[in-house]
């Protein structure tokens, strides 16, 4: 049966099964469902005997801290050694250009499967199979997987467990459906380390990280009248705490964390001076708010790219309070 109405779904499953080489990439600045499915789905291709490249954009290619331990991760290689593939699987992309330079190669593959749970998706696959009600791409590629019957084992039940446990906000967020329990609880059934996992992805600052922390919590704004809280970090920050920027995806956790604000911001300063900004939400929508500005996301938790911060933070705030 077709899962999810997911109309593709079997084609998927079919293009999969019959591909001798597949090159699979995730998105930009890849998070622990990205890099988790990457991976996950890369080690479970290699064990049906095809060739795999797993890669993202990104110079160079290569894991951030809490991940590099990931199983699986030889398989990674640098986005310049993929060119047009016979099939291109682009996991946890809410739009082609996520895949950042890499999205003409895999526009110029044979067949470009598009898997992602990202409300906004724009089908930009050959083949689509978009599920929003996905708690994460790890959850739609444990279910592909076990359509193809491939048998899970330890490392490829770790890599798509590290999807599902970032995504989900360690089983917390609104995504956490009683299906995404019970396939959690089927993958620690293969011996996945979850304690450990835990300790390697949310525990893992580094001792600059918990400065940068601190800098961020300090500067902190709340704007009443929108329940919103927002906070900001700048170049000459991670100079000073030696902090990458790839290490700092739990910021947002910190600023969000207070009951004075409903959505939270931050805005990250990127080498061209523009801003990176990421918003969650504990219910007024954000997804739109950041499409609207030219980036994408869920519901409650969206992202796209400023130029600069105070007219950004006002027009945020207009549009929650207006509850558009
Ligand atoms: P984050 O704030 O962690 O970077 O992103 C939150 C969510 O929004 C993630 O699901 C991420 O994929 C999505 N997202 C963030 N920035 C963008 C963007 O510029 N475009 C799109 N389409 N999605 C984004
Ligand atoms: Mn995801």
């Amino acid at each position: 049966m077709t899962r999810y109405g997911a109309a593709d779904w079997d084609r998927v499953v079919e293009v999969l099964g019959a591909a001798d080489e597949v090159t699979i990439a995730s998105h930009v600045k890849p998070d622990g469902d990205a890099l988790g499915s990457l991976l996950g789905a890369s080690l479970a291709l290699r064990k049906l005997g095809k060739k795999t490249r797993a890669t993202w954009d990104a110079s160079p290619a290569a894991l951030p801290v809490p991940f590099e331990w990931l199983p699986g991760a030889t398989s990674v290689v640098q986005p310049e050694e993929v060119g047009g593939a016979e099939t291109f699987l682009a996991l946890d992309c809410g739009a082609g250009d996520r895949l950042g330079s890499l999205e003409d190669a895999a526009r110029a593959g044979e067949c470009l499967i598009n898997i992602d749970h990202h409300p906004g998706n724009d089908d930009f696959g050959d083949l689509n199979v978009v599920v929003t009600t996905a708690s994460s791409t790890a959850e739609l590629v444990a279910r592909l997987l076990e359509d193809m019957n491939v048998p899970l084992d330890t490392e490829i039940a770790t890599c798509l467990y590290v999807g599902m446990v970032t995504d989900t906000g360690r089983f917390q967020y609104s995504n956490t459906r009683p299906d995404t329990l019970r396939l959690a609880a089927e993958l620690l059934s293969y011996d996945v380390p979850a304690p450990l996992i835990a300790q390697k992805v949310f525990e893992s600052s580094s001792f600059g990280l918990l400065k940068l922390t601190g800098r961020v919590l300090d500067r902190a704004v709340l704007v009443k009248d929108a329940r919103l809280v927002y906070s900001w970090m700048t170049r000459a920050d991670l100079d000073d705490t030696g902090v990458n920027i790839t290490e700092t995806d739990s910021l947002i956790d910190a600023v969000r964390s207070t009951r004075a604000a409903d959505v939270a911001a931050i805005f990250k300063e990127q080498p061209d001076g523009r801003f990176r900004v990421s918003l969650r939400s504990k219910g007024p929508g954000v997804g739109a708010i950041a499409r609207s500005w030219g980036g994408g996301g869920h519901d409650l938790a969206a992202g796209f790219t400023a130029d600069d911060i105070d007219s950004t933070v006002e027009s945020v705030a207009r549009a929650l309070a207006s509850g558009e």
